[in-house]
């Protein structure tokens, strides 16, 4: 796997965006970018190799999912932590507009309460998926917490402000000035540590569709585009910022006030398509054109609003659902989408894995330890101590997980005095397993081979 990941480290192209027009309200920028890259001839050819390598991961990874669950392991991801910061680059008249700082700090809260939800399946509308779909629903138990600390280390919430001067009139869609201090915008923190999510106005217009209202693109793309991951991230516009709590709030569209642009645009960030497609743009039908993803159904074109159950999808590929426009990487309004499937998860996961796409990111203090744990003996049967060479502290506990970060064994830590623990996974597939040490500041992960 570790040659496939370097190829697509290689190949690996991906943006989006969301593009608004009122009524229709989840169009992605997407569309626009890849748009650019299909007219030229080169960046055409490595986008398409780019894919390829993609489905055939993603059938590798859909088959090891598969295997994992037939053995009765692996049906469940660990929980993965991601420090968030949020850049609020606006006029003071926009501040004031979403309620001032203290609007401000409740939208931030109740946009990470429903990026949680919906990235651990733990949202309250999860209950609408048609029962056709249920079986496919996918936890990806990736959490989101705002920054405690910067990259120094000092104690610092993860919101930072550029007010921006009255003559302020956005950023035009994909222009990465919004990330950088010179140009305007607000410098991202390292990358490999945080997620870095931008809050703005995106200049009206920006496809032939209207309003681009969201856009992601993780590390990888990034260093390609503009040779530094750490523009990484997502830009979102500031009027799709958090879940309605009054009437009186502004927000860019009803479609558009549950918080799903963010939702939509990590999906990208994780390395996911639209399910309608990799590169048909909203508006232009495909029944070819898959999103890479196993167990979505094949489906012709974007969906709007809210449609009715069933939709049939592509003839050629009949799915007892139809299509699944109640997936977060459709275009239907906020309050119709409410699920990822397990084959997107799966992606996902395997990018915040070792060797995906993006940086997995870990607090400081915990890498004291690293230099002080063996594993051993490595490779091993399945039988194995973790060994800790020194006195150690606020260790929750200890978890193995598969290549893919599915969890095969879990030991909770009650004795911080214990210095050798006995590990015993004997049984599971031959290959490469993750030992994660998950202190209260981090986590320290250690590969072990079991033959
Ligand atoms: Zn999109």
């Amino acid at each position: 796997m570790k040659k496939i990941f370097a190829i697509a480290l290689l190949v690996g192209v991906m943006i989006s965006g969301a593009v608004d027009v009122h009524g229709q309200d989840r169009i992605c920028g997407n569309d626009l970018l890849m748009q650019e890259t299909m007219s030229n001839p080169a960046s055409k050819a490595r986008m398409e190799a780019y894919f390829e390598q993609y489905d055939a991961e993603n059938k590798l990874i859909a088959e090891q999912s598969a295997r994992a669950a037939s053995k009765g392991t692996g049906t469940e991801y660990y929980k993965t932590v991601i420090p968030v910061v949020f850049h609020i680059v606006l006029t003071q008249a926009q501040i004031d507009q979403l309620g001032g700082t203290a609007g401000i700090t409740a939208r931030i809260n109740s946009q990470l309460d429903v990026i949680n939800e919906d990235f651990s399946g733990k949202n309250a509308d999860i209950s609408g998926v048609p029962a056709s779909f249920q079986p496919l629903i996918g936890k990806a138990n990736i959490e989101f917490a705002l920054a405690k600390r910067d990259p120094q280390g000092k104690a610092k919430w993860g919101v930072v402000y550029e007010i921006k001067d009255p003559s302020f009139t956005g950023f035009a869609a994909h222009d990465y000035s919004v990330k950088r201090k010179s140009l305007g915008g607000s410098e991202p923190w390292d990358n490999t540590k945080y997620l870095n999510i931008w809050v703005t106005l995106i200049k009206a217009g920006g496809t032939s569709q209207g309003q681009v209202l969201g856009y992601a693109y993780n590390n990888v793309y990034a260093l390609q585009q503009y040779g530094d991951a750490n523009y990484g991230g997502v830009v979102m516009h500031y009027l799709t910022l958090g879940r309605r709590t009054s009437i009186l709030q502004a927000f860019y569209s009803q479609n558009t006030d549950k918080g799903r642009t963010l939702t939509h645009e990590l999906g990208h960030y994780f390395n996911l398509w639209h399910i309608w497609g990799k590169s048909t743009p909203s508006g232009q039908k495909s029944c070819i054109d898959d999103d890479g993803i196993q167990d979505t159904p094949l489906q012709e074109e974007s969906n709007f609003n809210c449609p009715q159950t069933p939709q049939p999808n592509c003839p050629s590929a009949p799915h007892p659902g139809g299509e699944m426009f109640m997936n977060f990487m459709d275009y239907s309004g906020d309050e119709c989408v409410i699920m990822f499937s397990q084959g997107q998860v799966d992606r996902m996961r395997t990018e915040t894995a070792p060797g995906g796409q993006v940086h997995r990111p870990t607090d400081l203090p915990a890498v004291e330890y690293n230099n002080k744990v063996e594993i051993g003996p490595n490779p091993s049967t399945g039988k194995f101590n973790v060994y800790f060479y020194d006195k150690y502290d606020r260790l929750d506990n200890i978890i193995v997980t598969n290549f893919y970060g599915q969890v095969v064994k879990q030991i909770a830590v009650t004795d911080q005095q214990q210095l050798n623990y006995n590990i015993d996974i004997a049984g599971v597939a031959a290959g490469m397993y993750m030992v994660q040490l998950h202190f209260e500041n981090g986590t320290i992960t250690k590969k072990v081979a079991i033959q």
